[in-house]
C-alpha cells in the first residue's frame, strides 16, 4: 500500500467534504430529543432550511439519504396508477423512476441522450395533449449528477403555466442545493427534494422535502395511506414545537445549524457565483486538454461538478485509480450507460481556487501516468479563468458586503 501523507482529496459529487467548523459543531454530548433544550435547535435548523429553499413554506427534514426524500415525495401525493411525466437525464433520474414504479405509478419517461437537460418543449407538448389532465406529477432533476447536466425548473413551471395544467411540479435538487440558485416558493416549485451531502456540507444522512400549499392538498387528499414514516402531516405538526415525531439524527441536526451559518456568512448568492467560476475554470480545463464534457449543451453546464468523457479506448475508472494510488484524490466515476466512459470532478460544496487548482492538477499528471491522451496545458487554462481574465466575476467578500 502507498503511504499517503497531507490531506486527501476528496472530489467526488458528494459526498462532499465536510468542513472542520462542521465537524467541531456535530462533536457535542448526545441531546435529549424530548428535553427542553432539543427546540431551539429544532427550530433554528427548520427555519435555516426555509432559507436555503427560498421558501415560507414548511421543509420537512428526514432522518435519510436523499433516496428516502425521493420517496417521501411521491408516497405523500401520489397513488398506485398515476401517471406522472419523468425526465430522463441521467441515472438519478432512471433511480427515481424505480422508485416510482415500485410504488406503482404509471411513468412516463422522456428520453434524452444524457447530454444536455431535459427536454422542456417535450414536457409542454405531453402537457398540452393531456386535456383530461391524467398527469398528477412532472418530475425533473435539477443538477443531473451523473451528466453534469441542469434542467431550469423555472423552465418546467413556465411550461405548466403555459399550458394550464395542474399537474404537480417536483424537483429533485439534491445536488443542486446551496450550490445552484434555487427559488422554492417564486420558481412554483411543489416539491424540492434536497440532501444533507451535496452543496450543503454535511455528513450523509439528513434529507429534505420542502413543500407547497398545494403540494399539502394534494397530501391530504391522498387516500392511499402507503406511508408512515414519510408522513408529512405529522412531521409538520410536530415541528410546530420544534421536536420530530421519531428520533432525528440530532448531531446531524449540530451540523445542518452550522452548515447553513456558513453559507450564510459567504451569503447564498456569493456560493452561487463561486460554484459557476469553479465550474467556467474546470470546463476551461477540459476543453484546452482536448477532452469532450459530457454535458453538451452550456445552457445545462453544471456550476456543481463537470463530468468528463475519456477518448475511446481508455477506461475511466483505470484512470480514476491511477489518480487515487498516485496522488491520494477520488474523482466520481461513470454512472449506469457512462461507466467506464467518463468521469467526475465535484467541485461542490466546502472548496476554493486552491483545491480547484490542486484537483486539475492531479488530474494533469494522472493523464500522463495513465497514458490518457490528452494535450497539455489545462491547469493553465484554469488558472486564466480564476484570475478574473474570463467571464464569471469574483464573489464579493464578506468585508466588502458589510
Ligand atoms: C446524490 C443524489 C441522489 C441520491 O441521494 P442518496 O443520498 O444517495 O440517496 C439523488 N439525486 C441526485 C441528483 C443526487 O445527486
Amino acid at each position: 500500500m502507498t503511504l499517503h501523507t497531507g490531506r486527501h482529496f476528496l472530489q467526488i459529487p458528494g459526498p462532499t467534504n465536510v468542513p472542520d467548523r462542521v465537524l467541531r459543531a456535530m462533536d457535542m454530548p448526545t441531546l435529549d430529543h424530548r428535553g427542553p433544550e432539543f427546540a431551539e435547535l429544532g427550530y433554528a435548523v427548520l427555519a435555516g432550511c426555509q432559507r436555503i429553499f427560498r421558501t415560507k413554506q414548511p421543509v420537512i427534514i428526514y432522518p435519510a439519504s436523499g433516496s428516502g426524500a425521493w420517496e417521501a415525495a411521491i408516497v405523500n401525493v401520489l397513488s398506485p396508477g398515476d401517471k406522472v411525466l419523468l425526465a430522463e437525464t441521467g441515472q438519478f433520474a432512471v433511480l427515481w423512476r424505480g422508485i416510482a414504479e415500485r410504488f406503482k405509478l404509471d411513468v412516463e419517461f422522456l428520453p434524452t441522450d444524457w447530454r444536455r437537460g431535459a427536454d422542456v418543449e417535450q414536457i409542454e407538448a405531453k402537457l398540452a395533449a393531456d386535456r383530461a389532465h391524467k398527469i398528477k406529477a412532472v418530475l425533473v432533476v435539477h443538477n443531473e449528477t451523473s451528466t453534469s447536466c441542469v434542467t431550469h425548473p423555472l423552465e418546467v413551471r413556465k411550461a405548466l403555466n403555459r399550458t394550464n395544467h395542474p399537474a404537480l411540479l417536483m424537483v429533485d435538487t439534491i445536488s443542486g442545493l446551496a450550490a445552484l440558485e434555487y427559488e422554492h416558493d417564486a420558481w412554483g416549485i411543489d416539491i424540492s427534494v434536497g440532501g444533507s451531502q451535496k452543496g450543503m456540507m454535511v455528513p450523509p444522512g439528513l434529507s429534505f422535502n420542502a413543500v407547497s400549499e398545494k403540494a399539502l392538498a394534494a397530501a391530504k387528499a391522498n387516500k392511499s395511506a402507503m406511508r408512515s414514516y414519510w408522513d408529512w402531516h405529522d412531521m409538520i405538526e410536530i415541528n410546530k414545537q420544534g421536536t420530530f415525531p421519531y428520533t432525528p439524527a440530532t448531531n446531524l441536526l449540530f451540523a445542518l445549524k452550522e452548515a447553513i451559518a456558513m453559507l450564510e456568512e459567504e451569503g447564498l448568492d456569493n456560493v452561487f457565483l463561486r460554484h459557476k467560476r469553479h465550474g467556467a475554470a474546470s470546463r476551461a480545463a477540459v476543453k484546452a486538454w482536448g477532452l469532450e464534457l459530457v454535458c453538451l449543451d452550456p445552457h445545462c453546464y453544471s456550476p456543481a461538478l463537470t463530468a468528463v468523457m475519456v477518448p475511446d479506448g481508455n477506461d475511466a475508472d483505470n484512470f480514476r485509480k491511477v489518480v487515487l494510488e498516485n496522488f491520494d484524490m477520488s474523482l466520481g466515476t461513470g454512472l449506469g450507460k457512462l461507466k467506464g466512459k467518463a468521469f467526475r470532478i465535484g467541485h461542490i460544496g466546502h472548496f476554493n481556487d486552491l483545491m480547484l487548482m490542486g484537483t486539475l492538477s492531479g488530474i494533469e499528471m494522472g493523464f500522463d501516468l495513465a497514458k490518457v491522451p490528452h494535450r497539455a496545458g489545462g491547469v493553465l487554462a484554469a488558472m486564466e479563468v480564476l484570475k478574473g481574465r474570463d467571464v464569471v466575476p469574483m464573489p464579493k467578500s464578506k468585508a466588502a458586503v458589510a
